[in-house]
């Protein structure tokens, strides 16, 4: 069985989807880490998101990892943990143009696949039940204004203005919105949960309302 979560950034997607996870003791992935986790390889390699033939090649030599196991997420870039490396701003610059890139999208997708195939996986990201998993059992589209997203990510974003993180928000927003391939929208059959007032648990529960799961916390 599989649940996806799409969203843009600051909407809840990575929490709800652990929290939902762990309640119904499913497997993990967040899809949002292998894109920075591409993206942390092009900047360290000094590689720019126009020079497409240098990105094909990176593609084909870069070895992409994601584990979950007892709670915990780990991203692993050519075989060295980059899990506190990805959230730095260079990565939060640069991910949405690399992401748009049809190339990168479309080995992404593959590795997204194969991560999950016959597994019960929560799975968070923009486009997974439109495009990536689009017969999954259940489709949610999490969304929040852009003032309470800007408010939610200056929680993890100590010393950061509220003016940065809403531009930094919004100019995301801008290019995953409006990209095309794989742009980010509710997936047909998605059920659509405002985040705006609700809190994690309420979001979650919610979402276990939808399947016939009851929750073993
Ligand atoms: O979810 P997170 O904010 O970590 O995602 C970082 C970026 O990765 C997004 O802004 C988007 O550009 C890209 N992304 C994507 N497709 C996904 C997940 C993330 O294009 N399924």
């Amino acid at each position: 069985m599989i649940i996806s979560i799409d969203g843009a950034a600051g909407t809840g997607k990575t929490s709800v989807g652990l929290l939902t996870a762990k309640r119904l003791n499913f497997q993990f992935l967040d899809t949002g880490k292998i894109y920075r986790a591409f993206t942390l390889k092009l900047i360290n390699n000094k590689v720019k998101s126009f020079e497409l033939r240098i990105i094909s090649k990176f593609l084909e030599t870069t070895e992409i990892d994601y584990k979950y196991e007892d709670e915990i997420e780990e991203i692993i870039l050519d075989n060295k943990n980059v899990s506190s490396l990805i959230t730095n701003k260079s990565v939060e610059q640069n991910v949405s143009q690399i992401s748009k890139i049809p190339e990168v999208r479309t080995k992404m997708t593959t590795l997204q696949r194969s991560i999950v195939k016959g597994k019960k996986f929560i799975v968070v990201g923009r486009d997974i039940g439109t495009v990536v998993l689009p017969h999954a059992d259940i489709k949610i589209f999490l969304t929040a204004s852009i003032e309470e997203r800007t408010q939610r990510r200056l929680i993890d974003k100590k010393g950061e203005s509220y003016q940065n993180v809403y531009e930094s928000l919004k100019s995301r927003d801008q290019i995953d919105t409006n990209r095309e391939v794989a742009p980010l929208k509710a997936p047909k059959g998605s059920t659509i949960i405002d985040t705006e007032n609700l809190d994690l648990g309420e979001v979650s529960n919610k979402i276990i309302s939808l399947i016939n799961y009851e929750p073993t916390i």
